[in-house]
């Protein structure tokens, strides 16, 4: 039910402003918007704060948007600062999803209205909304990627296959590979799949950070360990495109060549190197997040909570933070390969044609 009421909110590419940017302006009247992201160390997030801050200018408001370089105290200090500013409204992408509770509370007492964007502020109940994808979708999709692709329900295998997690502070890496295993977990348990490694547990597979550099010496770890007596990986499963790099630049050190016994490659974002690599058949899939659409659902919320009015939302059960139950508008995450990725990508204007080239 959730995912039918995603696509049909989603997937139309539901663009339009809410309102004219001069009647809005005066409605608005300069109010502050502090936008808090992650890091500009990944294509998406420069996406997300970008999109955010020209949908919210062109509706009057003010926008202070800050990158904290995956640096959680740094951003603790930035959304400080916006209290301290004056900020009317908080848009946060977190770093550490448990971290932020003081300084949510500081928003809460200066009666500044917070929204969680992408990832769920944890522990706190100073969130009045939450935009984001189906997470376990997300992991759902990768999950039957695979099964697809190589054949498991026809009984295909067995396969030698990896597993890659994100970050244990990110509520979503949680969802996504629950999502992933819901899948998978039957095939590893026929024996049509196995994890050479043994290493299936989320701690165990688990990203601090996302981290490229982590996941690259991890594989390189796994690929000396278990796999250097001729055994051959099939299948690696990673959550995120940065995470795919890694395992890539770890799979070329160990002599595996693209399109000689290359194994399947996931990913998340469809960031312009990972299409570019799914071109290349160095990657085989990603997960597209149209971070126009989760900007776009994002600044109906800010308008809600400032201007009055409820936003959009699609799913008021999943999203639980351990102090209330965060109602939550959850857009479509679109699996894209070789075969939709000019419809997926370029056709939609995300990418121009030769920006792949
Ligand atoms: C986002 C993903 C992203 C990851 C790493 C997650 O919270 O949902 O889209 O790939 O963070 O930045």
């Amino acid at each position: 039910c959730i995912m039918v009421l995603a696509i049909a909110g989603c997937g139309g590419g539901d663009n339009a402003p809410a309102s004219s940017s001069s009647s809005s302006s005066a409605q608005t009247g300069g109010k502050k918007i502090g936008v808090a992201m992650p890091t500009q160390s990944s294509q998406r997030w420069i996406a997300d704060g970008k999109n955010m801050k020209e949908k919210l200018e062109k509706l009057g408001y003010t926008v202070d948007l800050q990158y904290a370089e995956d640096d959680v105290q740094a951003q603790v200090s930035q959304i400080e600062n916006m209290i301290t500013n004056g900020a009317n409204c908080l848009v946060i992408a977190s770093i550490d999803s448990n971290a932020l509770v003081n300084v949510l509370e500081q928003a809460k007492a200066n009666n500044i209205p917070v929204i969680a964007y992408d990832r769920l502020l944890m522990d706190t109940d100073s969130v009045s909304y939450y935009a984001t994808f189906d997470n376990k979708g997300v992991g759902v999709a990768i999950g039957k990627y695979i099964e697809d692709k190589m054949g498991l329900k026809e009984g295909k295998g067995p396969y030698n296959i990896e597993f890659f997690a994100g970050s244990p502070d990110d509520n979503n890496a949680h969802f996504l590979n629950t999502g992933v295993f819901e899948v998978l977990q039957p095939y590893l348990t026929s024996g049509q799949l196995v994890c050479v490694s043994g290493q299936t547990s989320f701690d165990a597979i688990c990203t601090l950070r996302w981290s490229q550099e982590t996941a690259q010496k991890r594989m390189e770890d796994i690929l000396s360990g278990y796999y250097s007596t001729g055994k051959n990986l099939d299948i690696v499963v990673s959550p995120f495109d940065g995470i795919s790099y890694g395992v890539s630049a770890a799979l070329e050190g160990a002599g595996y060549k693209v399109g000689q016994k290359w194994p399947m490659i996931t990913g998340q974002d469809a960031e312009l190197m990972a299409s570019k690599n799914i071109l290349s058949g160095k990657q085989s899939m990603t997960i597209f997040k149209d971070t126009r659409i989760l900007a776009d659902k994002c600044v109906k919320m800010v308008q809600a909570v400032l201007e009055g009015g409820q936003p959009e939302i699609n799913d008021t059960t999943s999203y639980n933070n351990n102090k209330k139950i965060v109602p939550s508008y959850l857009c479509s995450p679109v699996p894209v390969d070789k075969a939709n990725l000019q419809k997926e990508l370029i056709d939609s204007g995300y990418y121009k044609k030769a920006e792949l080239e």
